[in-house]
C-alpha cells in the first residue's frame, strides 16, 4: 500500500492557509468594487465530478467568492470537465471558445478548466496553444491544490498548467453541497479495471479507498444537517477496501452507514458485475434503508464483445448474479449501461444485447453510442460500421427499452409507495415530485411543506419515465 496515499494534516493545512490568502484578495476586491468576487462553476459528466465540484465550490466559498448561477456575470468561470465521451469534450471547447470575448473585455477575469479531460496531456496542450483565454488548467490529481493554484493566478497573473500529482486522498476540504435532502459521498476514487473503451483509469488513477471512519463521520455530519438520503459513490464500489490497510469491505461499510440515525435511504453506484458479492446482495436484502435498486452496467449482451471490452465476465455470469439478486429481493429495480456500436459489433451481436434487455427486463437503461477515446485499447480496433448503422441500432434499442420500461411501470399502478418528496415539479407548480426506493420518479398533487418527508402515494398512471399518483390517506383504505 502506498503510504503517501492519505494526505497529512500539514498538507491540508497548507491549502487552508492559501484559502486565507485568497480571502484577503477577495476582500480587497470587494472593497474596491463594492461587491464580492463572483464565481460560476459548471460541471460535466458523472456524480463523481459533481461531488468534486461541490468541493471546488466549498473552497471558493471559504475564500470569499460568491457562487452565482449566471455565467456572464462572473469574475471567475470554472469548467469541471469529463473525458468519457467526445460530445462532452466538444461542448467544453465550444464554451471556452465562446468566452474569448468575455476575457478580452476584462483581462482580470479568470477562466479555469479542470477535471478528467484536463488530465490528458494532448488536451492540455491544445488548450495551451489555441485557447489563450484560459488562465488555469489542472487535472483530477491536483484538485486539493486548487487554493494554491488559484492564489498563483491571482497574485502572479500568469498562466498555470498543473497536470502532475499522484493518486492521493484528501480529507476535510471545505464543501458546499447542492441539495440538503440527498447527498453524494465519495467512498473511493480511481479504477483498476481498464475496460478497453474507457479513459477513466488513465485520468483518475488507480483505485484507492477512503478510510471508513472518515466516510462515517461525513455521513453522520450530513444526517445532523438534515440529509436523509445518501448515495455512496465510486467507479467500482464493490471493490471498496481492496489494497487498503483496513479490513472493511463494501458490504460492511454499507451496513455501518445504515446504522446512522437520521439517514433513511442509502443508494450506491457504480458496481462492476465481476465484483458484486453474495454478501453485498444479502446486505441489500436485509437492510431496510438500502434502496431496492441495483445499477449494474452490463455494456453488451454478447460474450465476444464483452471480451473485447475487457469486462471480465460473461453474459451467463451476469445473468446468474442478476437472478440471485432478484431471488433475494423480488421487487428489486434494475438498471444498466449499454454501449451501442462498439468497434466491430455485428448485427447478430447487437441482437444479443436486445435479447438480454428482454430477458432481464431492466427498469432503466442508460445507452450510449460508442465514443472513441484516445489512448484506450479499443481506439486501435478496426471499426467498419458507419455512424448511420450505429445510430439505427441505438434507436432500436431505445424503442425496445421504452416498451419494457412502460410495462414495468404499469405494474406500479394501483399500488401505494412511500415517496421521499424532493421538491416542486418542474412542469407543474401544483405538483410535488419525489422518488420511490426503487428510484421511480413520482409526481402528485401536494404542497411544499411535504419536501423532505416520506408521503404514501397511490400510483394512478404509469409513463415510460415517471409515475403519477395521489396522496394515500389511511381513510382511503376503508373506502
Ligand atoms: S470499471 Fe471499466 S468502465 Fe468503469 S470506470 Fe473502470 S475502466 Fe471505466
Amino acid at each position: 500500500m502506498n503510504q503517501n496515499l492519505y494526505l497529512s494534516q500539514e498538507q491540508i493545512q497548507l491549502q487552508m492557509d492559501y484559502i486565507d490568502k485568497l480571502s484577503a484578495l477577495t476582500q480587497g476586491f470587494e472593497r474596491s468594487h463594492g461587491r464580492p468576487m463572483a464565481a460560476y462553476v459548471e460541471t460535466y459528466g458523472c456524480q463523481q465530478n459533481e461531488n468534486d465540484s461541490e468541493r471546488i465550490c466549498g473552497m471558493l466559498h471559504k475564500a470569499g467568492f460568491e457562487l452565482i448561477e449566471e455565467r456572464k456575470a462572473a469574475d471567475l468561470i470554472l469548467f469541471n470537465t469529463c473525458a468519457v465521451r467526445e460530445n462532452a469534450e466538444l461542448k467544453v471547447f465550444g464554451n471556452v471558445g465562446a468566452l474569448k470575448h468575455w476575457k478580452n473585455e476584462n483581462p482580470e477575469r479568470i477562466l479555469i478548466l479542470c477535471g478528467c479531460m484536463m488530465q490528458q496531456e494532448h488536451i492540455a496542450e491544445q488548450i495551451r496553444q489555441k485557447y489563450k483565454q484560459v488562465d488555469l488548467v489542472f487535472g483530477t490529481h491536483a484538485l486539493y491544490r486548487f487554493p494554491e493554484l488559484l492564489f498563483r493566478i491571482l497574485s502572479e497573473r500568469s498562466r498555470v498548467f498543473e497536470l502532475g500529482g499522484g493518486d492521493v486522498i484528501a480529507e476535510d476540504l471545505p464543501i458546499v453541497r447542492k441539495a440538503g435532502l440527498q447527498a453524494w459521498v465519495s467512498i473511493m476514487y480511481g479504477c483498476n479495471n481498464f475496460c478497453s473503451y474507457c479513459v477513466v483509469p488513465y485520468v483518475r488513477g488507480r483505485e484507492r479507498s477512503r478510510r471508513p471512519e472518515k466516510i462515517l463521520e461525513e455521513v453522520r455530519s450530513l444526517a445532523g444537517h438534515g440529509t436523509k438520503e445518501i448515495t455512496l459513490l465510486g467507479q467500482n464500489v464493490n471493490s471498496y477496501g481492496s489494497g487498503s490497510d483496513f479490513e472493511e469491505n463494501f458490504a460492511q461499510l454499507l451496513t455501518a452507514v445504515c446504522r446512522i440515525d437520521g439517514i433513511e435511504r442509502v443508494r450506491f453506484m457504480t458496481s462492476h458485475p465481476k465484483d458484486i458479492s453474495d454478501e453485498l446482495i444479502e446486505v441489500m436484502a436485509r437492510e431496510k434503508k438500502v434502496c431496492k435498486m441495483l445499477h449494474l452496467p452490463v455494456q453488451a449482451g454478447n460474450n465476444r464483445i464483452l471480451q473485447a471490452m475487457n469486462r471480465k465476465y460473461t453474459v451467463e455470469e451476469y445473468l446468474a448474479k442478476m437472478e440471485k439478486a432478484r431471488r433475494e429481493m423480488p421487487h428489486l429495480a434494475l438498471s444498466t449501461d449499454i454501449i451501442v456500436g462498439f468497434p466491430g459489433e455485428t448485427d447478430e451481436e447487437f441482437e444479443d444485447t436486445l435479447k438480454l434487455l428482454r430477458r432481464v427486463q431492466f427498469d432503466n437503461v442508460y445507452s450510449f453510442l460508442y465514443s472513441k477515446r484516445e489512448g484506450t485499447a479499443a481506439s486501435k480496433l478496426p471499426d467498419p460500421n458507419s455512424h448511420e448503422v450505429k445510430q439505427k441500432r441505438f434507436e432500436r434499442l431505445l424503442e425496445v427499452q421504452n416498451e419494457i420500461a412502460l410495462e414495468l411501470n404499469q405494474a406500479y399502478e394501483g399500488k401505494i409507495y412511500d415517496v421521499l418528496v424532493e421538491g416542486v415539479s418542474k412542469t407543474n407548480p401544483d405538483c410535488m415530485t419525489g422518488r420511490t426506493d426503487t428510484n421511480k420518479i413520482v409526481n402528485f398533487p401536494g404542497n411544499e411543506s411535504m419536501v423532505g418527508r416520506f408521503i404514501p402515494v397511490r400510483i394512478t398512471k404509469a409513463h415510460t419515465w415517471s409515475l403519477n399518483g395521489e396522496i394515500w390517506r389511511i381513510e382511503h383504505a376503508n373506502e
